[in-house]
């Protein structure tokens, strides 16, 4: 028997995919790249893009027609709107959070039973995340042996209005952080090099169980001790921070420990305090700022990544000017620009979307010079130093390899070597564009055995 999975949207589906699978290899079933010879298949939604939406309709559609000529099975779990789940449960054959994995062995040999139950687990936001926790106890059968993402919270209660996450995901639950510790332990020793702490608002980790759980800073000092008795090299990243949240704490522990890697994904969203409050940000420019020049005086070598939206309902000419103003001044080493589309079951999804698609694509296109601009300058003053890097896997370009500096600044350089992927070595960086650079190995890097 043969299965088949797909992921869409974010890291974090990317990253229950990896526990979806371990339940399913413990079953019998055998993975297939080839979704025509699975007899289970499923899908990990994603309801914040209507094209992610449509795309499970149009799959859904394919594989009921297979039905008839073949044994098969469908579910679907991910991040729903209750909207949707109502649809869904018409068209899959198991439909469930994913916080009810556990369940999903179960589910298997009734389905068409247990999805009955597991509509009305998933009617309310309260109940979204009641086994939360059995669903972090499972092994992820991890799709690298080198990076790793660990979820260490789930859900979110900001609600920025034109996210739709605290209604598919629910309110925040934070994981223990004896087992998050535990789950960073053991992939160190594994061998893991890249270890990514996972959450939609991960930095307000512990708020929800504030006194019988460490805070977020604290969580980081504790993998930042393990790294410093075990002796072993390896990067923790974490995303996605939130502003509000971002305390000097958290810088100063980043900056304490080498293990917790200098770079940081700040979402700002808009560059202008008026188109803030409209998406519900709770934090202002200036705020941001604040986190910058902090980070900027404690971690002189941090990089700096952030999103941002343009385009969003009711932006004017001046306030877009605003986040342009902000662009210039942080020198984001990376941001990740999306022109505003309403997600459904989002706050402004009933709002007017006013601001017609070319002038969104003009100010897209605008950002994304201004932000070349800064990766231009930043990426060519790598040029002549050398950097530890991650090999990260084969680079487009023939006889070359792809690696991410401890700041993610992409590069490669000439090697065959397959063998050195996964393995940190020493590169000398000799040219240099926006968004990339190329360099020349210098020496591998000697790491204990794992
Ligand atoms: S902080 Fe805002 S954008 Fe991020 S998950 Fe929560 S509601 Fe969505």
């Amino acid at each position: 028997m043969k299965y088949h999975l797909i992921s869409l949207g974010c890291q974090m589906n990317m990253s229950d995919s990896e526990r979806v699978k371990t339940v399913i290899d413990g079953l019998g079933y055998q993975w297939t790249d080839d979704e025509k010879e699975a007899n289970l298949i499923g899908i990990l939604a994603c309801s914040v893009r209507q094209k992610a939406i449509d795309k499970v309709y149009s799959k859904i559609s394919q594989w009921n027609k297979r039905k008839d000529r073949q044994n098969l099975i469908t579910f679907i779990s991910g991040c729903m709107l209750p909207s949707d789940k109502e649809k869904f449960l018409k068209l899959f054959d198991i439909v469930f959070p994913m916080s009810e994995l556990k369940q999903f062995p179960e589910m298997l040999n009734q389905y068409g039973v247990v999805t009955q139950s597991s509509l009305r687990n998933m009617g309310s936001s309260l109940v979204l995340n009641k086994h939360i926790k059995d669903f972090w106890n499972i092994k992820p059968n991890y799709t690298s042996e080198f990076e790793a993402f660990v979820p260490i919270q789930n859900g979110c209660d900001k609600f920025c209005t034109f996210c739709a996450v605290p209604y598919t995901r629910g309110r925040e639950v934070s994981r223990s952080s004896g087992e998050i510790l535990q789950e960073v332990k053991s992939l160190v020793e594994e061998g893991y090099k890249s270890i990514t702490l996972l959450g939609q608002n991960v930095n307000s980790y512990g708020l929800d169980k504030k006194g019988a759980e460490v805070s977020f800073p604290e969580l980081l000092k504790l993998i930042g001790e393990y790294g410093k008795t075990s002796g072993k090299e390896f990067w923790v990243y974490f995303t996605s921070p939130h502003p509000r949240d971002m305390t000097d704490e958290v810088i100063d522990v980043i900056a304490a420990y080498d293990c917790l890697a200098k770079q940081i994904h700040l979402p700002l969203q808009s560059g202008d305090d008026k188109v803030l409050i409209r998406m519900n940000r709770k934090h202002t420019v200036n705020k941001y700022r604040q986190i910058i020049h902090k980070i900027r005086n404690t971690i002189p070598e941090a990089t700096i990544f952030t999103d941002i939206i343009v385009g969003f309902t009711g932006e004017t000419e001046e306030q877009f000017s605003n986040t342009i103003a902000a662009m210039d001044e942080f020198k984001f080493n990376m941001a990740y620009i999306a022109m505003y589309s309403p997600r459904p079951g989002a706050a402004s999804s009933r709002w007017d979307d006013d601001i017609s698609q070319d002038v969104k694509k003009d100010r897209f296109h605008r950002l994304s010079e201004a932000l070349q601009k800064h990766t231009h300058t930043y990426n060519q003053e790598m040029i002549g130093k050398t950097f530890m890097v991650l090999v990260t896997g084969k680079d487009r370009k023939a006889g070359f390899l792809s690696a991410l500096t401890e700041g993610k600044i992409v590069l490669r350089f000439a090697s065959d070597d397959d063998s050195l992927i996964g393995k940190y070595l020493y590169v000398k960086i000799t040219s240099a564009v926006a968004f990339s650079a190329e360099g020349v190995l210098i020496e591998v890097k000697e790491t204990q055995p794992a």
